[in-house]
């Protein structure tokens, strides 16, 4: 591993700003890409450089790895951040840097790969003795065998597809009649999507929890977890509000699951942050369903109860350095809720929404909130906008995650509803009201989580 002075970072909207803010704390020099729709997206005018990679389309601007490989020439910079989504999981995004002399912030192309393909992946965690969710995962994919496999684990069941991702290629089976039909139907959406029919069946678990560990390993053996997110309240698989610690979390199911996740990383070689995802059952049981090999959106969440800065934290690693704190060295102080700002319009089936934004800001000062307190941060407000910025339709329509830390779940919580109301954006539709119903709810309040919060509550939540 080599030292790096530039970093490139390979992303857009908040994410992008966010990392750069970082890495212009420890002196590095930043350098932003942009496709023709963000040419004067704040990301780019927060840079110290910025290089243009093609057209607003994705493919030919974000996800195109030459042009992003000739972006980190040009400029000298010496590693590459990927942020979320785009190249980050992109294992030939990887090895096309390891090619170029280029340090990715990440973990090793080896380690995606073996996290990419659920049924490889799961096999490889029975193996590390990381809980799974009771079903099938074999390569035996033949049509009687499945069905035997369903009603062994009995229904209902969740069928899905091996490569898949996105909730693509999965669904419910609630009775053996119905069986047949849900397979074939995933095997086509499979192909469709991934060109790849392999299914594998779960046991569906009727009222899971989603808890997620934060997992930080550097190249040097040392693997640490630093707790836990609660991810539950979901809309079609989307996280929409994030918290940490999680509610209702024993210290010893807290250290299980921690060390479970710090075991699925090592097993497969891991470098870097990582999240290891969890269902978790009524009575306290965890399953492995996946493992996210990148810095996730809700990572401020753990940021606000550990106090460290978990992209210091993975520049650091790329850097070489052994991780900063041990295993007992990391504590969990208070709580911490995430809000994710999209535009979008609830009242039109959440129909991403677009134009100026003619305003932009939180008055926290007319809310009696402060952004720092007792020396740690209260309100944080992670932007890839400013007022006068234009939200267009060609990526993902997130503009913002307001997060808070508060000394238990109800101060917090208190907090987190003030900062929202402080919130002002003008010019284009938000989910800002929908964010507001959910996070005064009752049911919220008590933290009765499972990921059907959002259906379940509809009637008080539209
Ligand atoms: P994807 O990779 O397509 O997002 P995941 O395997 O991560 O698919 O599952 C997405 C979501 O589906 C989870 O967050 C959870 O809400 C739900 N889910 C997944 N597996 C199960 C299961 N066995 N039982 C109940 N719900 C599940």
């Amino acid at each position: 591993m080599t030292k790096f002075d530039t970093l490139l970072v390979a992303n857009r909207g908040e994410i992008a700003c966010r990392v750069m803010r970082t890495a212009r704390a420890m002196g590095l020099r930043t350098i932003a890409v942009y496709s023709d729709a963000d040419a004067n997206a704040r990301h780019v005018r927060e840079a110290d450089e910025a290089v243009r990679l093609g057209p607003a389309a994705a493919r030919e601007s974000y996800l195109n790895i030459a042009a992003v490989i000739e972006a980190a020439r040009r400029t000298g910079a010496g590693a590459i951040h990927p942020g979320y989504g785009f190249l980050s999981e992109n294992g030939a995004f990887v090895e096309a840097l390891d090619q170029a002399g280029i340090v990715f912030v990440g973990p090793p192309a080896s380690a995606i790969a073996a996290m990419g393909d659920k049924s490889a992946a799961k096999a490889r965690m029975a193996h590390a003795g990381v809980p799974l969710v009771p079903g099938y995962h074999g390569d035996d994919q033949d049509d009687a065998l499945l069905k035997a496999e369903a009603d062994k684990i009995g229904y209902p069941v969740l069928l899905k597809a091996s490569a898949g991702g996105g909730g693509k290629g999965m669904r419910v089976v609630e009775s053996d009649a119905g069986f047949q039909a849900a397979l074939d139907g995933c095997r086509r959406e499979s192909q469709a999507a991934f060109g790849d029919q392999r299914m594998l069946i779960e046991k569906y678990l009727t009222q899971p929890r989603h808890v997620e560990v934060q997992v930080f390993c550097d190249a040097h053996g040392n693997g640490v977890y630093l707790f836990e997110r609660d991810c539950s309240v979901q809309r079609r698989h989307q996280k929409v509000l994030e918290e940490a610690p999680a509610p209702g979390m024993t210290a010893e199911l807290r250290r299980d699951m921690g060390e479970a996740a710090v075991r699925a990383a090592q097993e497969i070689g891991y470098v870097g942050a990582g999240t290891v995802e969890f269902l978790l059952d009524a009575d306290s049981s965890f399953y492995f369903m996946e493992m996210n090999t990148r810095l996730q959106v809700e990572h401020p969440v753990t940021e606000m109860i550990t106090g460290q800065d978990l992209v210091e934290w993975q520049l650091r690693v790329a850097m070489g350095e052994p991780l900063p704190l041990a295993q007992d060295e990391l504590t969990i102080t208070g709580h911490s809720f995430e809000a994710r700002l999209y535009a979008e319009d609830p009242e039109q089936d959440f129909l991403p929404a677009t134009g100026t934004l003619t305003h932009f800001a939180m008055d926290l000062e007319g809310a009696g909130l402060s952004s720092f307190e007792k020396g740690r941060a209260r309100v944080r407000l992670d932007s890839g906008v400013e007022s006068g910025d234009v939200v267009s339709m060609h990526y993902d329509p997130m503009l913002a995650k307001l997060i808070v830390h508060g000394d238990d779940r109800d101060q917090a919580l208190a907090t987190l509803n003030r900062a929202l109301a402080a919130l002002d954006v003008q010019g284009v539709i938000t989910n800002r009201a929908f964010l507001q119903r959910l996070a005064t709810h009752p049911a919220f309040k008590n933290a009765e989580l499972d990921t059907r919060f959002i259906e379940r509550h509809e009637a008080t939540l539209f």
